[in-house]
């Protein structure tokens, strides 16, 4: 069978579209997204490419992390184990938009806006 990313023969099971995982990241990337294949979250070459370059793209929003809206961000956020959303890039980010975006910014963009960011009040 061939690859569709890249074009090689390969064997591989049933139905395999790719040769390597690389391949299906890579492919995906490009913006072709196939249903049967999804990426999973804890796909190594994944993680690995996300540090390479920085950008990060989830299993459900298949977006970089400055294309996340807030709902994204808050569902994301909401996927972490215990406490370790603390440490998620994607709190990470959201506390970047928090503290240099505007406080009216935030209202339009529907961000649930902390007591600290709210304008003061006499
Ligand atoms: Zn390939």
């Amino acid at each position: 069978m061939k690859c569709v990313n890249c074009n090689a023969n390969f064997s591989g099971r049933e139905g395999a579209k790719f040769c390597s995982t690389k391949c299906r990241v890579a492919f995906h990337r490009n913006g072709e997204v196939l249903e049967e294949e999804p990426i999973l979250e804890e796909d190594p070459v994944l993680e690995e490419i996300a540090e390479d370059d920085g950008e990060y793209r989830g299993s459900v929003t298949n977006k970089t992390l400055k294309e996340m809206g807030p709902d994204d961000l808050y569902l994301e956020i909401g996927k972490y184990m215990h406490d370790t959303w603390a440490e998620s890039q994607e709190y990470a980010e959201l506390m970047t938009r928090l503290k240099t975006m505007s406080y009216e910014e935030l209202q339009k963009g529907g961000y649930h806006i902390p007591n600290w960011k709210r304008p003061f009040k006499k």
